[in-house]
């Protein structure tokens, strides 16, 4: 479907336009050879085919251009095919492409973990491991616990999501699309409460108490190897636990001889404002899990933890085939570097200053957002019927699928289905975010009456 003449990413004209009906003739035709072709487990937001992608847009193969307000779910942070990242690419990829890690090792891979060991909270001596995906991480942290700790029982939260393997499905808190058929799941993952403070009302010494509660009467504190738990709840829908939850359970883990496990897979690198969304409640997690964000889209996943705790595995206990791709970690020390030079935490929290304003005129307007939430460029919107708390999923469809006509890429999210969730890249450029808005407002009003 491509032509030669496809456009190169820093050659995209950052503008929304659309020359066809979303999806156009050829992302039809394209997906009807997908219908025959790909299992229909794969689900896709958008039923349109991309060609190219860059700065804040993606082009599709009928020459539609639409804002990305989705990022890959958080993943191009650096923009699509950012220029650092191409480049570091192609470098590496005409070198060499593979060796193994584990058989015979080269220093991108040593130099991403002194990045994670650097850029992750707490001074402490610190070890990184390098996997492929964010389940995968998640999974090697719980190995790395249990074997640290000499325990089994793994404590995680509702509204938590952890990834589709066998083990992380078992600690992700909702059935379908995620778990619905896939059982029988791992055993020794425990589910207390999360902080929800839109739902539960209660401040964050409450939910903690609640949670420690939960995990002291049920589980016992000495048979848990590990509290696993995203800063930001991602998939759940940009939950922000009530200030002083985190901390509470840092605090509980510590005097437990608990590793406590911060999955900053979608929360981490730049995207709130902050290196690791751990720093704006102050915690040092013992463990932390990154991917997403991390390789401007290559895969890469990484377990950064305490040097005891990520020491204590025997050799050759952690690993994988391509855990740690030379290409892939060429990516993502173009993708750190890029994200130092343009600073793009800096980014990210104008993104919300820019953001915040204009979603607070639209619930104004229709009175059908319940919370506006999120930290940086990880905002998102609870939609509800009016002056109620009841989720309104069928509007929040109806919104993005809207928004999706008018080209601009957005996600939904959230245990109830109710959430709006944006991801743009650091890189937007401000128009572009700019008209999204606007857009949205636009189909936010149409669809409520206003
Ligand atoms: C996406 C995600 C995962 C799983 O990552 P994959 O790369 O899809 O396996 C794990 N944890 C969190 C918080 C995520 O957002």
């Amino acid at each position: 479907m491509t032509t030669p003449t496809s456009p190169l990413a820093a050659d995209l004209p950052q503008e929304r336009r659309l020359v066809t009906a979303i999806p156009g003739p050829k992302s039809a035709e394209l997906q009807a050879r997908r219908v025959s072709a790909v299992s229909a487990g794969v689900g896709a937001t958008l039923p349109i085919y991309i060609e190219a992608a860059g700065g804040g847009v993606l082009l599709d193969i009928d020459g539609n251009s639409l804002i990305d307000l989705g990022s890959g779910i958080a993943v191009t942070s650096v923009g699509n095919a950012a220029p650092k990242v191409v480049a570091a690419v192609q470098e590496q990829v005409a070198k060499f492409t593979h060796t193994c890690f584990m058989v015979t090792s080269y220093e991108g891979y040593v130099e991403v973990c002194e990045a994670l060991n650097r850029l992750t909270p707490g001074d402490h001596e610190k070890r990184s491991a390098l996997f492929n995906t964010g389940a995968e991480a998640v999974e090697n942290a719980v190995k790395i616990a249990r074997a640290y700790t000499k325990r089994d029982a793994v404590v995680v939260f509702e509204h938590g999501y952890h990834g589709r393997t066998n083990l992380t499905m078992a600690m992700t808190a909702k059935n379908m699309p995620y778990k619905n058929s896939f059982g029988p799941f791992a055993p020794e993952v425990y589910r207390v409460p999360l902080s929800y403070p839109f739902h539960d009302g209660r401040d964050g010494a409450k939910a903690a108490a609640d949670a420690i509660s939960r995990i002291d009467k049920e589980i016992g504190a000495d048979n848990v190897a590990a509290i696993v738990i995203e800063p930001i709840a991602g998939e759940g829908g940009f939950i922000v636990p009530a200030e002083g939850f985190l901390p509470a359970l840092v605090e509980y883990s510590n005097a437990n001889g608990i590793v406590f496990v911060a999955d900053e897979v979608q929360s981490g690198f730049c995207r709130t404002g902050a290196w690791f969304a751990s720093e704006h409640e102050g915690i040092v997690p013992d463990i932390i899990t990154t991917a997403k964000g991390i390789a401007g889209g290559l895969p890469l996943a990484g377990v950064t933890g305490r040097a005891e705790i990520m020491d204590s595995v025997h050799v050759g206990g952690l690993g994988g085939t391509y855990g740690g791709n030379p290409v892939a970690c060429a990516a993502a020390l173009g993708s750190i570097a890029t994200m130092e030079e343009l600073d793009l935490n800096a980014a990210a929290r104008e993104i919300e200053a820019v953001m915040r304003p204009r979603l607070s005129t639209i619930a104004d307007k229709t009175g059908v957002i319940g919370e506006i939430r999120g930290r940086g460029a990880m905002i998102a919107v609870e939609i509800v019927k009016p002056g109620t708390d009841e989720p309104d999923a069928a509007l929040t469809a109806a919104v993005a699928k809207a928004c999706h006509a008018q080209g601009v890429v957005v996600l939904t999210a959230g245990t109830y289905g109710n959430v709006l969730r944006f991801l743009p890249p650091l890189t937007i450029p401000a128009h572009l975010l700019d008209e999204a808005l606007t857009v949205l407002e636009e189909q936010f009003l149409a669809l409520t009456g206003h």
